[in-house]
């Protein structure tokens, strides 16, 4: 893309700069974790290039435009905890924009209610509607609390539910449907991970980011510029070099830039097997990072309301289901029973008039992966339609005061963000261990985001790219120059 040039779709008019010949740090990803890495190593006073393969910052964490309406992928609320971030790593501009999610429905054959989704109101809500015994949902909580990363991982959030709630699917559907679409995650995977996001949320409710995700994102990217990054657009790494066991330079849309460390927020199989190279790892390290497990993928459904119609307030977060029970199966399979509607109202665009509601589903690459083009084309427009029948349910109607669908699949994912089979939610948790240790099998190279679901999400992947500009910023302090 020469100078200049607008992105496609009307993304904001990026301007490509030249990129230069040496760095102190490449960046290759930006969402939300390599957008923060990048800006707390500027801040810090070292040379940064960031590379985004897409013509749009943002990664899952991005939007799209079409037919006069802006779509937002990934906000459909965070916790409270993102405020405190975008202060202290972007500043007041952004945290002053944090406003909250105010009513999350639920509507399943279990039990159809309403809630702020925090402590204080779930906890209500377990007596009062579910019959569970004060104390125990005390000591539920306190038990969240009470968890820490570096205690006894062997306990999976299904043990976790049975300990305190034993036999009662209908509260273990309240607690985990939520989670399983922030984060794909399971009953059967570590409760350590279970208890912190759920912990997060709960300690003040569900936020979402006043403007919508193009406001957030075109104030980064400005932010990142008057902080000297160089910030490339349309710009893919495709090769990591290494020399004396370090980094020394990527190479970018062919060409090589040199550097003294990287940073990579995209794929970690294919930053480690692709991008630097098996041979340059401990054979044990490989063998071990090809067992980890991917985390599931995504599809949704895009809807957009004609100018001048309205919707009723239906909710802002509706987790609905014809599913009997919670079903991790069920959640993930083709035949979609469970849907979760995010409804954008003006008020979220403070000066739009538009509506638009985005359905997301948690889905299974291999049921996307092996179609034909016509086969894929026929799935997408079915799981459009069926949405919005189910959709009639809310919204009676809707067919008639819409004017613009579309759908996305973990294909869709895939192509977008380079994630091996569309994963959104990056690795399970035994990624993190290879995520976290790159740095010491390679001097200089450094991963950031969505791993083992703790790193996942917007907070998530935020703090895991401080925590990594940090290490970067050590190894950069004790290495020397090359
Ligand atoms: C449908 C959906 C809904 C979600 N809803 C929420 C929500 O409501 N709340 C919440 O907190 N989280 C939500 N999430 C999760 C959240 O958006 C992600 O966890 C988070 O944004 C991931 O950030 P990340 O730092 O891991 O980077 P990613 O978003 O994974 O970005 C990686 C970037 O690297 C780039 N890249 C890859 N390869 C290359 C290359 N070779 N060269 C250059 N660039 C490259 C990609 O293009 C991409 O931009 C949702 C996710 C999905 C998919």
């Amino acid at each position: 893309m020469p100078p200049g040039t607008a992105g496609k779709n009307g993304f904001p008019p990026y301007i490509m700069r030249l990129m230069k010949d040496n760095y102190d740090i490449i960046v290759i990803g930006s969402g939300l974790g390599g957008l923060t890495s990048a800006r707390r190593l500027a801040s810090a006073g070292h040379k940064v290039l960031l590379v985004e393969q897409h013509s749009i910052v943002g990664g899952l964490a991005t939007y799209f435009k079409r037919k006069g309406h802006i779509f937002d992928v990934a906000l459909h609320g965070f916790p409270v905890g993102m405020q405190k971030s975008l202060r202290k790593y972007w500043g007041k501009d952004f945290s002053d924009r944090i406003i909250q999610v105010k009513s999350i429905r639920f509507d399943n054959p279990q039990f159809t209610l309403d809630t702020t989704f925090d402590m204080e109101n779930f906890s209500a809500l377990l007596v009062e509607k579910f019959g569970v015994p004060a104390e125990t949902v005390k000591a539920f909580f306190a038990a969240l609390a009470a968890m820490n990363y570096y205690d006894d991982q062997a306990e999976v959030t299904a043990s976790l539910f049975e300990r305190f709630f034993p036999g009662r699917k209908d509260v273990w559907r309240f607690l985990m449907e939520p989670i399983t679409y922030a984060n794909g995650s399971t009953l059967y995977e570590p409760a350590i991970s279970y208890g912190i996001v759920f912990g997060n949320f709960m300690s003040k409710g569900v936020y979402t980011f006043l403007g919508g995700t193009d406001l957030m994102l075109d104030m980064m990217v400005r932010e990142l510029r008057n902080g000297g990054v160089d910030v490339e657009t349309g710009a893919r790494a495709e090769k990591i070099l290494v020399e004396g066991g370090r980094v020394r330079a990527v190479v970018v849309n062919g060409r090589e830039i040199g550097c003294r460390a990287v940073v990579s927020n995209g794929s970690l199989p294919k930053t480690i097997l692709e991008w630097t190279g098996a041979e340059h790892f401990q054979p044990d390290f490989v063998a071990g990072m090809r067992k980890v497990r991917l985390s599931t993928s995504s599809s949704q459904v895009y809807i957009g309301i004609k100018p001048g119609e309205k919707l009723d307030f239906i909710g802002d977060l509706l987790f609905t289901s014809t599913h009997p029970e919670y079903d991790t199966d069920a959640l993930l399979g083709r035949k979609i029973t469970s849907r979760t509607y995010s409804v954008y109202y003006p008020e979220i665009r403070p000066g739009t008039d538009r509506y638009s509601i985005v359905a997301s589903m948690n889905s299974r690459y291999e049921d996307w992966a092996g179609l034909s083009k016509e086969e894929y084309r026929a799935a997408k427009a079915a799981m459009v339609e069926d949405t919005f029948n189910a959709l009639e349910k809310y919204v009676p109607g809707i067919r008639k005061i819409a004017d613009y669908a579309e759908a996305a699949t973990p294909r869709t994912f895939e192509r977008y963000t380079g994630h091996v089979r569309g994963a959104t939610f990056g690795t399970k948790f035994e990624g993190l261990k290879y995520s976290m240790e790159l740095g010491k099998q390679v001097g200089g190279l450094f991963h950031t985001g969505s791993v083992g679901i703790i790193m996942s999400g917007w907070l998530g992947a935020a703090n895991y790219g401080v925590i990594t500009a940090g290490e970067v910023d050590k190894y950069l302090a004790t290495s020397g120059r090359a």
